[in-house]
């Protein structure tokens, strides 16, 4: 095992080069959710080339895929995000906020190297499990539109995690860790509701018209007094998406999308309950009729000891990366741009413990990788690709994401991850410890079961303008890796570039 461990190491030292490469390709895609085209093109050519089967499209999702290679038990499904943030564009290494294209999306969250990671984990593995004869299945899939959270419950409802033993996530983070027990943040469920009135000349005839517009006003009323008696763990946030076309026109037609937020399942349905009892009320104070439609659902996180002390021993082996002096300059610089509280001395140099089961539940964000995490036992490896104490979902997240900060966390990680899929392959009582404890603690006083059903259908319709508009913008600067050495070099960005301050720079 120890010999397999050091050789799979260096074997993705030796393929550094690789990671640089997909890293900074998926950077530069820049696609929102639903619309992940030329990643999963990108990502499927490299898997298939190297002997993996792929099912395209899978859940109805095009940009979704599965794939496989090996065969046998354990299956083990490794899965990262891929799509980015509305309104984040931001050239990479440069410590202020300078926009590829400007009002493009962009990697405000680093959701470029977590696939990258996995690909070259998956890689490395691969070589030994076929030289050693080992038995197991390496699956890669993608979470696609999970800044809507709106794909993983599919793949669970549709069966695609019914035969795998074991799935291990990868997330951007600015440390290396992985945690058990119930994670801090929340799950939700997303649902755009839609009111429709009646039309007529608002000057000429007004009292002829019932205004879909208002229903959707008193409907943010109604729930903006209920919010006062709400737990603060909870979470609501809304956006009018529809309101109408023009003032003279009383619109019959409008709609406000929602998520509700809570920390466990009953109590997101619970608020999902109060939230249809509001938007029914504000249909009958208009006179409209209310539909409504759910677009994204997240069970809250509970991962796999067995699996987080496992891969937590190969977390303390690999460390975290040597950071340069030019890293560390760009971080301070960035922490300093915009004003974090929180972290003010640049990139971390010292490994975060395990993380342990939440005592007091913290609120915060979700991911459906919960969904996931109910269906079957699973971890998640947070490596260190980005610059702690940012706001998140911001073009300042994006800063380090296309440089060696992420290039080296994605090497870092990669090799952790490969080391603990060793671990399950060799010792398969590994795997069933894994179940035990994913049936005789997690599951033991509740069950899972997913939030949509069988007839909801993913909302592959969302982002498709904004992409209609930014793809044709963003495709000049895709990342030439056969012209450039790096995606900094091709953009002719000095690592790092600060900001000149009018005032000190004299001199400095
Ligand atoms: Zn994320």
């Amino acid at each position: 095992m120890q010999a397999l461990k050091t050789e799979v190491q260096q074997e993705i030292d030796k393929n550094a080069k690789m990671a640089q490469v997909m890293v900074d390709k998926v950077f530069s895609f820049a696609e929102l959710g639903f619309h992940e085209k030329e990643t999963a093109k990108y990502i499927t050519g490299i898997l298939e080339k190297n002997g993996f089967k792929i099912e395209h499209g899978i859940s109805g999702v095009p940009t979704a895929w599965w794939a496989s290679w090996g065969s046998g038990k354990p299956v083990i499904a490794i899965g990262s995000d891929v799509d980015c943030i509305p309104r984040a564009s931001q050239k990479p290494g440069v410590a202020y906020h300078d926009p590829i294209v400007e009002g493009a999306p962009g990697h405000g969250e680093g959701h470029n190297a977590g696939v990258p990671l996995n690909v070259m984990a998956a890689l490395a593995v691969k070589n030994i499990m076929k030289r050693e004869k080992l038995s197991g299945t390496l699956i890669l899939w993608p979470g696609v539109a999970e800044e809507l959270v709106a794909t993983k419950a599919y793949y669970t409802r549709d069966g695609y995690f019914n035969e795998v033993d074991m799935c291990i996530f990868t997330h951007v983070s600015s440390n290396m860790n992985v945690s058990y027990g119930q994670a801090s943040g929340t799950g939700l469920i997303s649902v755009e509701y839609t009111f429709e009135g009646e039309s007529a000349h608002s000057a000429g005839s007004p009292w002829r018209g019932r205004s879909a517009a208002d229903a959707v006003e008193l409907m943010n009323i109604g729930w903006n007094y209920a919010r006062e008696h709400m737990h603060p763990l909870g979470r609501s946030h809304s956006i009018i998406n529809y309101g109408g076309d023009q003032p003279n026109v009383v619109p019959s037609k409008a709609s406000i999308w929602y998520y509700f937020r809570e920390i466990t399942y009953p109590k997101i349905m619970a608020t999902y309950e109060r939230g249809n009892e509001i938007a029914e009320a504000a249909a009958m104070m208009t006179r409209t009729k209310m539909s409504k439609r759910i677009l994204g659902t997240a069970w809250p996180r509970h991962f796999n000891k067995v699996m987080a002390e496992t891969m937590y021993e190969n977390i303390k082996t690999v460390g975290l990366p040597q950071w340069s002096e030019a890293d560390q300059t760009l971080a301070k610089a960035v922490q300093r741009e915009v004003n974090s509280q929180r972290d003010t001395s640049g990139l971390k140099v010292k490994l975060d413990t395990i993380g342990l089961p939440v005592k007091n539940p913290v609120s915060g964000g979700s991911d459906d990788i919960g969904d996931i995490s109910w269906k079957v036992p699973t971890i998640t490896l947070r490596f260190p690709s980005n610059i702690p104490g940012l706001q998140g979902h911001h073009w300042s997240n994006a800063i380090a994401m296309a440089t060696p900060i992420a290039h080296k966390g994605v090497v870092a990680g990669a090799k952790v991850e490969a080391m603990t899929i060793l671990d399950f392959l060799l010792k398969p009582e590994l795997v069933n410890q894994s179940w035990d404890y994913y049936k005789n603690v997690q599951t033991a006083n509740q069950t899972y079961e997913p939030m949509i059903s069988e007839s909801d259908k993913p909302a592959t319709y969302l982002n498709a303008d904004i992409m209609e508009e930014y793809a044709p913008k963003l495709k000049p600067f895709y990342y030439n890796e056969k012209k450039y050495d790096s995606y900094l070099e091709q953009l002719g960005i000095e690592y790092p570039t600060l900001r000149v301050d009018k005032n000190t720079s004299e001199g400095m």
